[in-house]
C-alpha cells in the first residue's frame, strides 16, 4: 500500500489561538476548530449542534506511534466515505484534512497520539429542523495515545463478558459510517462491569457476536481466524489483521461468529486503533483454552507493531 498522504514539512507552523507556539507545551493535546488551532481545554461546541443533540456526526480515529501515522490513507477513505453517505460537506479535501491532523500532532508535541477527525451536522442559523439547512462543522484533535487494554491486560489478556444487548442493526445505521451511536455498547459495558469483567462484547440482531465498545473481535480455531461479518464497523485494525494474515499465509474469514464458537475458540483477541491487537483470555469468567495468550495472537501483535516503522504502512510526522 502506498502512503500518499505525506507530511507538509516545508510549511510554517500555524499559531495556537493567538499565540505562536512552543510545540511541546500542550500535554492535553491540540484541537482544530472553526479554522483555529486551540489547546484542548478551549475546544468547545454549541449545545445546539446536531452532533450533540441527535448524534448526527461521523468521525475517524487514527493513531501516531513513535512519531509516525499508521495507515492514515485508510482512515481518510473511511472518513470521506462517511461524509458522503451522510451528505455532509467540509471545506477541506483529503490533503487539507491530512495537513490539519499533522499540524495538531506537531503542535501537541506528542509522538504517541490518538488523532480524531470529525464532522457534525452543525446547526441551522434559523433553527430549521431541515438538516439541509445546517452548517456542517469539521473538527480535529490530537491527544495522548490511549488503549482499550492497559499494560497488565495486554500481558495476561482481557477479561470480557458477553452482554445480551444488541448492536444497532445495519438496516438502521450503516456501520461503515463510523458513528457515536454507543448506547448499546455503553449498556453492554455496564453489564460487563456488573459481572466483574473488564469490557464487553455485544450481539448482532441474529444473536451472534458483533463487536465491543471501540473494537472488533477475532477468534482462532485450528489455526484459522474468524471475525464477525455483519453489523460491525469495518475496523482498520481488523483490516490490518486480514492483511497480516495474507502476508503470513494464515486463513482469515469474515463470517458469523456464535457465542458458543467464541467461547470454544483456541484464541480470542480484539482489535482497535486504540491499542492495536489485544488478547482476550477469559469470557464470562471462563478461560479461553488454557487461559494464556495464544501463539497466533502473540505473533500478530508483534507483526502489527513492527509494521509501524514500515513506510508502506506508515508516514512520518516531522516535528520541529
Ligand atoms: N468497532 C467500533 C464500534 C469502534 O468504535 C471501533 C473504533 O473506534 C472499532 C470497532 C475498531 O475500529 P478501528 O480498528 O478502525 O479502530
Amino acid at each position: 500500500m502506498d502512503q500518499t498522504t505525506a507530511p507538509k514539512a516545508s510549511k510554517p507552523l500555524p499559531a495556537v489561538g493567538d499565540r505562536h507556539v512552543d510545540p511541546h507545551s500542550y500535554p492535553d493535546g491540540i484541537a482544530f476548530l472553526d479554522g483555529q488551532y486551540l489547546p484542548m481545554s478551549q475546544a468547545k461546541v454549541s449545545v445546539l449542534d446536531w452532533g450533540f443533540l441527535h448524534s448526527d456526526a461521523t468521525y475517524d480515529t487514527v493513531h501516531v506511534w513513535d512519531g509516525r501515522f499508521f495507515r492514515l490513507d485508510l482512515h481518510l477513505d473511511r472518513f470521506f466515505g462517511g461524509l458522503e453517505k451522510l451528505r455532509m460537506t467540509i471545506p477541506f479535501d483529503r490533503d487539507g484534512v491530512a495537513e490539519i491532523l499533522y499540524n495538531c500532532v506537531v503542535l501537541s508535541g506528542h509522538r504517541a497520539a490518538y488523532v480524531e477527525m470529525l464532522c457534525t451536522r452543525g446547526a441551522s442559523p434559523t433553527f430549521s429542523r431541515d438538516p439541509r439547512q445546517a452548517i456542517n462543522r469539521f473538527m480535529a484533535f490530537a491527544v495522548p495515545f490511549g488503549s482499550v487494554a492497559n499494560a497488565e491486560q495486554l500481558q495476561r489478556g482481557l477479561h470480557v463478558a458477553i452482554s445480551d444487548k444488541v448492536r444497532i442493526p445495519p438496516a438502521s445505521i450503516d456501520p461503515a459510517i463510523k458513528n457515536y451511536h454507543w448506547l448499546d455498547l455503553v449498556r453492554g459495558l455496564y453489564d460487563a462491569y456488573d459481572g466483574g469483567a473488564e469490557t464487553a462484547l455485544i450481539l448482532d440482531f441474529n444473536g451472534n457476536v458483533a463487536e465491543g465498545p471501540g473494537f472488533n473481535v477475532f477468534c482462532v480455531k485450528d489455526g484459522k481466524l474468524s471475525t464477525p461479518a455483519i453489523g460491525v464497523l469495518p475496523g482498520i485494525t481488523r483490516r490490518t489483521v486480514f492483511d497480516l494474515c495474507a502476508e503470513e499465509g494464515l486463513v482469515a474469514a469474515a463470517t458469523d461468529v456464535s457465542v458458543a464458537a467464541l467461547k470454544a475458540a483456541d484464541e480470542v483477541f480484539i482489535t482497535s486503533t486504540a491499542g492495536g491487537i489485544m488478547p482476550v483470555t477469559r469470557i464470562d469468567r471462563a478461560a479461553i483454552a488454557d487461559g494464556k495468550v495464544g501463539p497466533i495472537t502473540g505473533r500478530l501483535m508483534a507483526l502489527y507493531w513492527q509494521k509501524h516503522d514500515d513506510p508502506a504502512w506508515s508516514s512520518q510526522v516531522n516535528y520541529p
